[in-house]
Formats: structure tokens, sequence, C-alpha cells
């Protein structure tokens, strides 16, 4: 009942806001790309001269000559130029077609793609995790080239076909102001039918969103990676092509349906303007040529055809009205998206991070995910001195991960604030304050890049390769890389080269590491970096990394304690609260929750090698 609603709002369309979100994606494509949408308008501007000259000019003044009958002498320089200017928009529309349109719809896809993923990288990882915006987003970005393309066509057309309408009732009412009204009433059922079709058009895609997304889904799932396992261990392939199949023949059922409509109504909507203009326009001229005698042949020859062209024109402008309103149902979604003002955005302006004095502090911080009510963190009080080596341990799910990403301002706090330098964090510029940290998490990700720039995250230039491979010997992967065809250059993942490496997470997790030691940052936050490693080797690559980050702050999580004794504080989280806080010492000697843990823990270690 709500979408009835919410349907019907959207078909009351007034026209001004149509134009607007026309307009907003016109501006949008003219900053992309100003030649496009120049020669958009160039390549229109020249096929409506050309029909108003040859429909209108052309026979007025070829008549006229006669009429005057001039000499085969007086007409060739009008038949030289009608050719010389045929070929000059034959030539030109065909340019543009070829050229203008099929390289600059390439810039347009760059440009336009590039605001997108701007956007989408500004705008704060609670949005990521907000279905509504989400979608938002999904559908901006399978919509944005074909909208563009869409609204350039329409619009390029609606505004010079204005133009010539222009010109074409200029002419008509010099000859006889009645004949107009032959062209005016088909525009308005075609508009009206016009707005109909529209509806139809749109409900088929409400419609089809569902299994739009459903054919996407199994698209998706077939050729990336991740599910290339499971789908040849499982039955999941012949599920999936289930799937796909169901999703086909439902979105073909809906064309059926809705297509029919579609067409039906066309049929009728185009049969009624033809017959009305053409039977109409050409009787009432010939009424007055032939039986009142009150009009010359050269204008019985104007009006006819600049009737037929002014009702040509408004049943096509009709027809465009109609998609500029269609249009404006699918630009709203970009126009919501790119208007969006991100809650943290990374291009936020603020004061500068003072790195010489760095104490990062949480105070009463709590938190909860986007639309749950449950908190994940309760009454968070921590502190993060320069050079200090923190733990955060606690069990699976404690919160350890969630308080890490409050620290680099993924998400703000619900209850409490950060400080970093007792100023409040959002008083910090954005970029700049989030430059303060190194971080892998847990679910790091491996870019099909070189390993060279999967750890600089940028492209290497010559003066960086000390650094990579210091970073690469000092995670500890440098001897392996250098086993690979290229070294530091080798490609890694096989998507975009048959050569490229591919790892082993533990490889991979040390590449990842690698990315924090090559950045100038003044706290390293690791997030269980060494899962894929065994107790002694976690606690040895835990002192490689503290010597490393000597000069630097380190917040390391860990659900396994034997790293937690090398650093200088220990915060224990449970359902996110901070039970215990100290150094190891301390928290032994304490015998709490900490001491059993470790204890627990350390029976399953070798005697000897952790403390
Ligand atoms: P830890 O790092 O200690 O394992 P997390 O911080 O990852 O714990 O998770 C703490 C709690 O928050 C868990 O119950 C988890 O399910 C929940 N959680 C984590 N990320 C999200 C998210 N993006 N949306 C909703 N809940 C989340």
């Amino acid at each position: 009942m709500e979408a009835k609603e919410k349907q019907k709002k959207k078909d009351k369309v007034g026209l001004g806001k149509a134009f607007a979100s026309n307009f907003f994606l016109l501006g949008l494509a003219f900053q992309a790309s100003p030649s496009r949408v120049i020669g958009q308008f160039a390549g229109n501007i020249c096929s409506y001269a050309r029909n108003l000259f040859f429909g209108i000019f052309f026979w007025e003044i070829i008549i006229k000559f006669v009429e005057e009958k001039a000499s085969f002498a007086d007409v060739i320089p009008f038949l030289i130029f009608t050719v010389l200017f045929n070929f000059l928009v034959v030539f030109y529309t065909s340019y543009f077609r070829n050229v203008t349109e099929s390289v600059g719809n390439h810039r347009l896809y760059e440009k336009l793609h590039i605001c997108m993923f701007e956007k989408a990288a500004d705008v704060e990882l609670a949005c990521f995790e907000n279905p509504e915006f989400y979608n938002k987003y999904m559908k901006a970005v399978t919509q944005i080239k074909g909208r563009a393309h869409t609204v350039l066509w329409v619009m390029g057309r609606f505004l010079t076909s204005l133009a010539a309408l222009a010109v074409l009732v200029y002419k008509t009412v010099q000859i006889d102001p009645f004949a107009v009204l032959f062209a005016v009433f088909p525009m308005v059922s075609t508009y009206i039918i016009g707005k109909r079709i529209n509806k139809v058009n749109y409900e088929l895609y409400q419609e089809n969103i569902f299994a739009d997304r459903k054919k996407d889904y199994v698209k998706r799932s077939m050729y990336q990676q991740d599910y290339a396992k499971e789908l040849r261990l499982s039955n999941g392939f012949v599920l999936l092509i289930t799937e796909f199949k169901d999703a086909v023949r439902t979105v073909m059922q809906n064309t059926k349906k809705y297509g029919f409509r579609a067409g039906l109504l066309s049929c009728f909507s185009e049969g009624l303007s033809q017959v009305f203009v053409t039977a109409g326009s050409i009787f009432y001229a010939s009424i007055r040529l032939l039986y009142f005698k009150n009009l010359q042949i050269s204008d019985y020859i104007v009006l006819v055809n600049a009737i037929m062209q002014i009702a040509d024109c408004l049943v096509k402008d009709a027809y465009l009205l109609g998609r500029i309103q269609d249009n404006h149902l699918y630009i709203q979604n970009i126009r919501e998206f790119f208007n969006y003002k991100p809650a943290i955005s990374e291009s936020q302006s603020g004061k500068a991070v003072d790195r010489e004095n760095l104490l990062l502090e949480m105070e009463h911080v709590s938190f909860s995910y986007f639309g749950q009510d449950q908190e994940v963190l309760k009454d968070i009080n921590l502190s993060i001195s320069k050079n200090e080596k923190i733990v955060l341990v606690g069990e699976n799910g404690a919160g350890k991960t969630t308080l890490v990403k409050l620290l680099m301002r993924l998400y703000d706090p619900t209850e409490g604030r950060l400080t970093l330098n007792q100023t409040d964090v959002r008083d910090y510029a954005v970029g700049e304050y989030r430059g303060l940290f190194g971080t892998v998490f847990q679910d790091y990700r491996i870019f099909g890049l070189t390993v060279a720039e999967n750890v600089l995250m940028r492209r290497m230039e010559e003066k960086d390769r000390e650094m990579v491979i210091d970073a690469l010997k000092n995670s500890g992967v440098y001897d392996k890389v250098m086993t690979l065809p290229n070294g530091i250059e080798t490609m890694l993942t096989r998507e975009f080269d048959p050569d490229g490496a591919v790892l082993s997470g533990g490889e991979c997790q040390k590449i990842a590491i690698a990315r924090v030691f090559a950045k100038d940052c003044g706290i390293a936050i690791l997030d269980e970096p060494s899962s894929a490693l065994d107790p002694i080797a976690e606690y040895k690559m835990h002192e490689s990394l503290l010597k490393v980050c000597e000069n630097k702050a380190v917040v390391f999580i860990s659900h396994r304690l034997s790293s937690a004794v090398l650093a200088d504080k220990i915060y224990m989280l449970e359902h996110g609260r901070i039970i215990e806080s100290g150094s190891h010492r301390e928290l032994m000697e304490k015998n709490g929750k900490y001491a059993e843990m470790f204890r627990f823990q350390a029976e399953n270690y070798v005697e000897g090698e952790v403390s």
C-alpha cells in the first residue's frame, strides 16, 4: 500500500523538478566532458537545420524562382549552396557519431565513475552498512552511464527542437495563424498517452528489480574467484543456474506483460496524431488554394510542410518531455547520492595534527552499529601516548576491531568522545587525522597490483625501492618475494597477469603488514596480524614488530595472549567493556580474568618459549 503511494507521488513529477534533475546530470556530464556535450548539441542542430532547410526553405526558394521565371544560371549558386550544405551536415553528423560521440562516451564513462568513486570513498563506513544508502549507491553506479547518455540524447533533441519549432511556428503564423492548431492536438494526446507509457515502463522496471538483482548476483558469483572453490565442491553451480533461469523467466514474463500494454498505448497515440495532422492540414490548405484561391503555391507547400514538421516536433517533444520526467525518477537517486553530506568526510577540513605530542584518548565511549540497539562498546576509557605499545585482548566478538575502527574515525561514537592532544578529534581535518594511522585489518585485502604497489598503496618510484625492500624484510616476507619472477615488481593475483603470484594466507598477511612499515604513521594498528601463524611464530613476529615500530605507538589486537607480555599496557575486553587494564606483570599479580586466560592458553604453548 505504502509502495503504491510512493509510486503515485513519483508519477506526479512536476516539469520544473524534472528539468532540474535533467540539467543536474547534463551539468555533471558537461563537467566530465564538455566536448561530448557540445558535440551532442551541434549534431542535433545540424540534423534539425537540415530538416528545416529541405522541408521548408528549399521548396519555398525554388518555387519562388519558378514563380519569378528565373533562368537556370540564376538558380545555380543556390543549388551549389544546397549541395555544400548537405555535404557539411552529413560530414559532421557522421564525424560526430564515429569520433566525438564514441570517444566522448569513454571520457564521460571515466569521469562520471571517478566522481562516483570519490563520493563513495568520502562517505562514512556506516553508509555501507545502511541498506538504503547502499542500494542507492549500487543503483547510482549501475545507472549513471546509461542515464547520462539518455539525458544527453533527450535534452539535446528537446532543446534544439524548441529552436526549430520557433522557426516553424513563425513561418506558419506569417501565412495562416489558425493552421497551427492542426499541430497542437496530437501533442496533447501524445503527452497524455506518453505519461501512461512511462508509468508502464517504470512499473516494469520496479517489478524487475528483484529478478535483475538476482541475475547480477549469479553473474558475479560465477566469475568471482572467492566463489570458485565452493562452486566446484558443491551443488552450488546447478543451484545458481536454476536461480538465474528463474530470474530471466520472471523478467521475460514481466517484459511481455508490460510491453504489450505500452505497445497498445503507443499505437493508439501515433495513429491518432498522424491521421489528424496529415489529413487535416492537407485538406485545409487545399481548400484555401483551390476553392477560395487565397493561397500561393509556394505558401501552400510551406504551410503543409511546416504544419507536418510542427506536429512532428511537438509529438517528439511530448515524447521527450515524458522521457525527461522519466529520467527524473532515476536521476533523483544519483542526485541524492551526490548530494549526501557525509557525517565524517575525508575532505572535511579542520585543525592540523601535531605529531610531536601524541596523546589519543577515548572518554566514556559507547557505540552501536547502524540500525542496532545493542551497544558493541560500553563506556570505554583508554589512552594511547606517543610510542606506547598497547595490546587489546579478549574473546572473539568482544569489540576489539570496533574499538580500533572508532580510533581511526571510520565511525563516530554514539556516546562519549575521542580526543587527540586534548582536542576533540572531530575538529581535525579527517584526511590528515586518518593519515596518522597505519593499519592492517583482519580482513585486509591484497589488490591485483604489484608487490611494491600493494605495500606502498601507490605507484612506486625508484626512490621508494629501498623502503619497500626494508618493509618486506621487516614483515618477514622479503625472501619469498625474491623467489617470484619479477621480485617486488611481480603482480599479485592472476586476475590481470597469468604469471601473477598467488601467495599463501600468511604471506599475504605479511605483505599487508609491510604496508604499515612503509607508511610514515604515528600509530600502527594491527588487528590479529598473525592469525595465520602459530603462537610461537606469532610471539616472534610481535617481538620484531615492536623493534621496527620503535618510533610509533602500536595497538595490537589479539585473542591469543602470548604476545601481550611485550606490551606496555594491556586492555582486556569482554562484551564491549574494558574489564582489566595494566602491564602483563600487574595483571598477573591481580590474578583476575587475564591471568586465568593467560595460564589456560600457556598450557598449550611450549614451556619457556613465551615468557
Ligand atoms: P572482535 O574484534 O573483538 O572480534 P568486533 O569488534 O569485530 O569484535 O565485533 C564486536 C561485535 O560487533 C560482534 O558482536 C559483531 O557481530 C558486531 N559487529 C561487528 N561489525 C559489525 C557491523 N559492521 N555491523 C553490525 N555488527 C557488527
